[in-house]
């Protein structure tokens, strides 16, 4: 598959069939598989033969979805996850150790920013936060013991995007791990490890499942950090990927680059109608040429995504009169479905920063977040009119 396009690769790559010669993938519903004999037992375990041992760490639905993804990201290994904050937490442990220091993009998923603050932390490694689009930040940020960057692009809610291979010049001279969190673009959007990252991470719950069904979640990477480091880890601490969830998120990869398509054509839509609202005084979106790096995006993606947000003249009131007026929207923190999803950052996500944090993260008191589904657009437009005239 390698010299195939990406829309091929999510539909073929990883599938072994098995004698029954299945068209569709197998769902392998075991927890451990038998031998021959003592002596294939025996190599096995010692690891002097491949295959199947205990579905902990080897299973092959798990196994085929980790080998799509990872020809989808033009990475070497993949390790499937339970969930996306897993996954995390896979990385931190298999890559990083007492007295390191990681650099992270503020504005990211506020569980990652609880597991750096509150988890990591016990363990002796610290974080500090930078302005995601400002590389002076970054550089300035960095500590002889700093080992890994993260970084969200975009970022939620604001849309705002750095440029990865410019990062990746800084982490790379640095010797420092670049990992991106690459859940709302998905590889059919960006492949940041072929603009320099060193790792990718996905919550699959979102896009790659796309509807709204099974939490998990991969990292993605090269055999010496994410084969060896991050696998170890889940070999033996156990936040595995469970094969029915797998076997869901196959087929959800199969009709990703579609989905994407569609998310990203009613998105802008939905962005462009409402630069023109006279409500509206504000609209967050990659796709627009206000965008501040509409540039950059427009390089490194092949695609605006599915996620904007706006903000709403006359604050948090008004705000919610968007939200609660409209009929068949989600209103839920959620995204990556084929259900247009509407949230208020401000008193939800982003509830429990102080209002000074607030500000200085752009979260301002009027905004709205959605994410834009699969719906008609026309549909999706009426339905935010209906609080916005
Ligand atoms: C949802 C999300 C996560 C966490 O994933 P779960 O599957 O919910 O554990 C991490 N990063 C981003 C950007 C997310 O949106």
């Amino acid at each position: 598959m390698d010299n195939k396009h990406i829309d091929t690769i999510a539909v073929r790559a990883g599938q072994v069939r098995t004698a029954e010669g299945e068209h569709s993938d197998p769902m392998f519903l075991t927890s451990s598989y038998v031998f021959a004999s003592a002596e294939e037992a025996q190599a096995r375990f010692s690891g002097d033969s491949p295959g199947n041992i205990y579905s902990r760490f080897t299973n092959p639905t798990v196994r085929t979805f980790e080998q799509r993804l990872a020809a989808m990201e033009g990475g070497e290994v993949c390790v499937a996850t339970a969930s996306g904050m897993s996954a995390i937490v896979a990385f931190c442990m298999g890559t990083l150790q007492a007295g390191d220091h990681i650099v992270s993009s503020r504005s990211i998923f506020g569980s990652t920013v609880i597991l750096f603050n509150n988890i990591m932390s016990k363990f002796g490694i610290e974080t500090t936060y930078v302005d995601l689009t400002d590389l002076d930040d970054w550089r300035k940020a960095i500590r002889p013991n700093t080992k890994a960057f993260f970084a969200e692009t975009p970022s939620n809610p604001l849309t705002q995007v750095v440029d990865i291979a410019a990062l990746s010049e800084i982490s790379r001279e640095k010797g420092i791990i670049l990992a991106i969190d690459n859940c709302f673009c998905t590889p059919s959007l960006q492949k940041p490890l072929t603009l320099g990252a060193d790792v990718v991470i996905h919550s699959a719950t979102k896009y790659l499942d796309g509807q709204g069904r099974c939490i998990g979640g991969a990292v993605v990477g090269k055999k010496d950090l994410v084969g060896e480091g991050v696998y170890s880890f889940l070999r033996t601490a156990g936040p595995t990927m469970s094969p029915f969830n797998a076997w869901v998120f196959l087929t959800g990869l199969e009709t990703l680059g579609l989905r994407m398509k569609q998310h990203c054509a009613n998105a802008q839509q939905v962005a462009e109608w409402l630069s023109e609202q006279p409500n509206v005084s504000k609209v967050h979106f990659p796709g627009l040429e206000s965008h501040p790096q509409y540039d950059v995006a427009s390089r490194q993606q092949s695609g605006p995504g599915g996620l904007l947000s706006f903000e709403v003249k006359g604050g948090q009131e008004k705000a919610f009169n968007v939200i609660n007026k409209t009929e068949f929207l989600s209103i839920t923190a959620n995204l990556g479905d084929t259900k247009t999803t509407i949230t208020h950052p401000a008193t939800t996500t982003h509830g429990r920063l102080t209002d000074e944090q607030k500000l200085e993260a752009g979260i301002a008191p009027g905004l709205v977040r959605v994410a834009v589904g699969l719906e008609n657009v026309d549909d999706i437009i009426h339905d935010l009119s209906l609080g916005l005239s």
